[in-house]
């Protein structure tokens, strides 16, 4: 029988989490393994929401500029008005004022993952399979030691170290290795749209608008506006039932402005469906395994902080397993030792604080202002959200939280292999 395949570090999923640890990894010189299920990373209004804690990681990594290339819009500024009149008003360039990137970065997330894994070809170390789909972990001993996969070949098992479970926020690996999330609930859904933005519209930032019973809002994308339009969970079939000329009023009623073009939403394939959910481990790990991301908690929508979430766990997790994993790498008898799991440990220990700061934010602003909202209420601002009378160090607070996250992490991990620094990329667009 042939030799099974192996790598130290085995990656289920290709997502931002996915990648960036894989980048790191393979950049301190471990060998690792990234398994994709989908053969592309086309997927539309996937958390195309960059914050500072990230662009601040980039340039960490040299990558500022090969992203500043990358054609996107800079989100500067966050509106929310009711029928009546102004409820949020804010500059997010004032809340740091002294911080080198004050703007969220609109950037699709297949450009963002394609900028990731043109630089982490240039090392050795990195390995990315797509349309690999993993189908559960290898056991044995009492811990996992690597996974199976299945691709048009048929299946595969990859021997590995540790094997991370990075495939989002409906993890086959977790669900296999039989850990359950906690679920916390949200009372929305969302619904992802596309219209076109002409010369004249009001400019710039994201302007949300609350109506009653129901709100919406609107990013400007530069030659598009993305929307989101709210609606309770567990709705999404009575409002296909009621056809997309009732979405299309509704959305025309709540942004007056882009009522000449919802016309072109036409067809139901132009509407993405998001089920919101937030959801958290309880621990993160079992013996040669770990989750991060979404796998491991998914945030709701509220601030976009997903993305950025998961990729601060893969650096967090780069941080502190770089350097134990390349010990593992020069040991012979490495795939029948388990990685030491309080190493592991380390990780969800790292990063539980700011995954559970920022889901408590959250289901505050879920329950204070969406609840209400989407019950026809009176909207009344949670104090953090509320400058003006709650004074602006809740809001301050709030506002970097989202931005730059509780305990921002940096790349502390060397960059061993020897590779070329990136050149400007040639990017096929
Ligand atoms: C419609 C929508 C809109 C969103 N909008 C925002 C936003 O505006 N801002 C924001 O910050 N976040 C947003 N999010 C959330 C954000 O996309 C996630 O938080 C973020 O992508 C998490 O990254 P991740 O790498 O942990 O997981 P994911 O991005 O989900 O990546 C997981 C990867 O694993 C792959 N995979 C799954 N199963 C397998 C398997 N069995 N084998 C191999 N590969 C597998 C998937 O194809 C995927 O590529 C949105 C999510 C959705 C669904």
């Amino acid at each position: 029988m042939p030799e099974p395949e192996s790598t130290t570090c085995a990656i289920s999923g290709g997502g931002p989490a996915g990648v960036m640890l894989a980048l790191l990894l393979a950049r301190a010189g471990v060998e690792v393994t990234v398994l994709e299920k989908h053969g592309d990373f086309l997927r539309d209004f996937r958390g195309d929401t960059v914050h500072p804690s990230t662009l601040e990681l980039l340039d960490e990594l040299g990558l500022a500029d090969e992203l500043e290339r990358i054609p996107h819009r800079d989100l500067t500024t966050v509106r929310m008005d009711t029928l009546d009149g102004t409820l949020v008003d804010a500059d997010l360039r004032r809340f740091a004022p002294r911080r080198k990137y004050r703007h969220i970065a609109m950037i699709p997330q297949w450009d963002f993952l394609t900028l990731l894994v043109e630089h982490a070809r240039r090392y050795p170390a990195f390995r990315l399979l797509m349309n690999a789909e993993t189908l559960g972990p290898i056991e044995h001993g009492g811990a996992v030691r690597g996974l199976r996969y299945r691709d048009a070949d048929g299946e595969h098992d990859l021997r590995a170290v540790l094997t991370v479970a990075a495939d989002g926020r409906r993890s086959d690996l977790r669900r296999a290795a039989g850990m359950i999330p906690i679920d916390f609930g949200a009372p929305m859904d969302v619904l992802w749209l596309r219209v076109s933005r002409r010369p004249g519209d009001v400019g710039g930032g994201l302007t949300a608008r609350i109506g009653k019973g129901e709100m919406a809002g609107a990013i400007d994308r530069g030659d598009y506006w993305q929307i989101a339009f709210l609606i309770p969970k567990g709705s999404y079939r009575r409002i296909r039932e009621q056809g997309l000329d009732e979405l299309r009023t509704r959305l025309a009623r709540l942004l007056p402005f882009l009522g000449d073009r919802v016309n072109e939403i036409d067809d139901w394939d132009k509407v993405a469906f998001l089920e919101v959910g937030v959801n958290r481990l309880r621990r993160w790990d079992r013996p040669g395994l770990l989750a991060i991301g979404d796998a491991a908690h998914t945030m709701s929508p509220i601030g976009g902080v997903g993305i950025n979430l998961a990729i601060q766990d893969a650096v967090a997790t780069a941080n502190l397993l770089a350097g134990p994993l390349l010990r593992a790498q020069a040991d012979p008898a490495r795939f029948d030792r388990t990685l030491n799991p309080r190493l592991v440990r380390r990780v969800q220990r790292r990063r539980a604080l700011p995954t559970i700061g920022t889901q408590l934010v959250q289901l505050t602003a879920q329950r204070r202002l969406i609840d209400r909202i989407l019950d026809g209420e009176e909207p009344r601002l949670p104090a953090f959200l509320n400058g003006e009378r709650a004074g602006c160090v809740l809001s301050q607070l709030f506002a970097r939280i989202m931005l730059y996250g509780i305990l921002p992490e940096h790349v502390r991990t060397p960059d061993r292999s020897g590779a070329a620094a990136p050149a400007p990329a040639d990017r096929a667009r």
